[in-house]
């Protein structure tokens, strides 16, 4: 007796490989590299989930589509997951770009009223609806690079009123647009101009009006904080994280980027998901990461675009068992990249990491960064169809192949959201 096959919404076939790393659970040290790899694949997929993963042969025995699409025999991995993003700004910031590269370091751009003061002054004269529009390109941009889930941080409003402005761009932007946003509120990523002279002042209201009013609006699940020696020192960034945390936000925080400062050992105290950028951290803050289970968030397009010569040391934290993620850090100032092929590209030349490393490190890892694993990260059967279709023969490609898009088709929460028209 034959048995009919299952009927679902959508069948991808012709996968010459298929790329994913397994289970939900954050994957650090030897297990960074462990990715399964199947041949002449096929994907089921019912509404808005995974039903069927495994060889052609089977899943069609299994299931029939009305609609199939065919890879070409090309890699398809999951959705890629950019876990820190600044993607809330008005105007871009290519002059700051120019003085860099004729010598200004990035805190004397910033000292002579460059820097996040002049998106501040940006995104204040901008009304919501610019701001979305503007919010709406970029995530058009994200999706044809294989980003299908976006952490979205705010920080170029810097009062009460111009963060909420920027948290209700990022929710109304995420409900028109196939990308999944994770809203961050940033107020504490520098002290606005008219705080300069008063900067304990801004650190009251941080923690006595903006925290609880964003808490309370529940327009933000992060809190985040730019920990560092010209911003927002160890006491007060300590001080600001346990009030956020003690208002139900999750933390996640910028720390040790330009001086090493002990931010590492100040996210794992306080039990942050994420410590972000790490050029200079310690051996100590590096042990400390691995024992609170805190995610190591590398960004290796930043040391390249503002010339610093520290990087983040990738190879020694993998080796010390940590599971770290990769991001972009899209912003308007120190990194103008939205694509997480290039940052995975060089997160495999400067720390070392094989194509399969820097796979897990741009999905699973990043999914569980933002407490997503247990749906996103990984093409199973009973996560979320976030599937990318590459136009690459196999996955070690993913890093060698930089400088273009290999993204042909996205496919988000089962259904096709882009399609690349022609050559990339
Ligand atoms: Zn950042």
């Amino acid at each position: 007796m034959e048995l009919s096959a299952k009927k679902v919404d959508l069948l991808i076939t012709g996968i010459g490989e298929l790329a994913t790393a397994e289970g939900d659970a954050l994957a650090g040290g030897a297990a960074l590299g462990r990715v399964v790899r199947i041949s002449d694949a096929a994907i089921a997929i019912e509404g808005e989930r995974i039903v069927a993963v495994g060889a052609e042969a089977e899943v069609r025995a299994g299931f029939e589509a009305e609609v199939t699409l065919d890879a070409s025999g090309k890699l398809v991995i999951p959705g890629l997951i950019d876990a820190h993003t600044h993607p809330v700004f008005a105007g871009t910031r290519e002059d700051e770009f120019e003085m860099r590269l004729s010598g200004k370091s990035y805190v004397e751009i910033a000292a002579a009223g460059g820097g996040i003061a002049s998106s501040v002054r940006g995104v204040r004269e901008s009304s919501k609806d610019a701001l979305i529009a503007q919010l709406l390109v970029h995530l058009d941009r994200f999706l044809a690079l294989g980003s299908t889930t976006v952490e979205a941080k705010t920080g170029y409003g810097l009062t009460l009123k111009d963060e909420m402005k920027c948290l209700e761009a990022i929710r109304e932007a995420g409900e028109q647009h196939p990308v999944e946003l994770i809203p961050t509120f940033l107020g504490a990523h520098d002290y606005p101009q008219e705080f300069k002279d008063r900067k304990p002042d801004y650190v009251d209201l941080l923690i006595e009006e903006m925290l609880p009013a964003v808490a309370e609006s529940g327009l933000a699940e992060y809190a985040d904080i730019f920990t560092e020696s010209h911003v927002f020192g160890i006491q007060d960034s300590r001080r600001i994280m346990t009030r956020a945390s003690e208002l139900g936000l999750r933390l996640r925080l910028h720390v040790d980027q330009l001086t090493p400062l002990g931010g590492a050992e100040l996210a794992a105290e306080l039990g942050a998901d994420s410590a972000d950028h790490l050029e200079c951290i310690s051996e100590e803050g590096i042990a400390a990461l691995g024992e609170a289970g805190v995610v190591p968030m590398l960004c290796p397009l930043v040391p390249l675009f503002i010339g610093q010569k520290e990087e983040a040391p990738g190879r020694a934290m993998i080796d010390a068992g940590l599971a770290p993620a990769v991001a972009t850090d899209f912003n308007p100032g120190s990194c103008y990249v939205q694509s997480m092929p290039e940052a995975l590209s060089w997160a495999a030349l400067r720390y070392g990491m094989s194509a399969a490393e820097c796979l897990v490190a741009g999905t699973l890892n990043a999914a569980c960064s933002l407490r997503r694993g247990d749906y996103l990260g990984t093409l199973e059967v009973g996560k979320q169809a976030d599937v990318i279709i590459t136009d690459l023969p196999r996955l070690e490609h993913i890093t060698y192949e930089l400088g273009r898009s290999p993204v042909s088709v996205v496919i988000k929460r089962g259904r096709v959201v882009y399609e690349r028209g022609g050559a990339a």
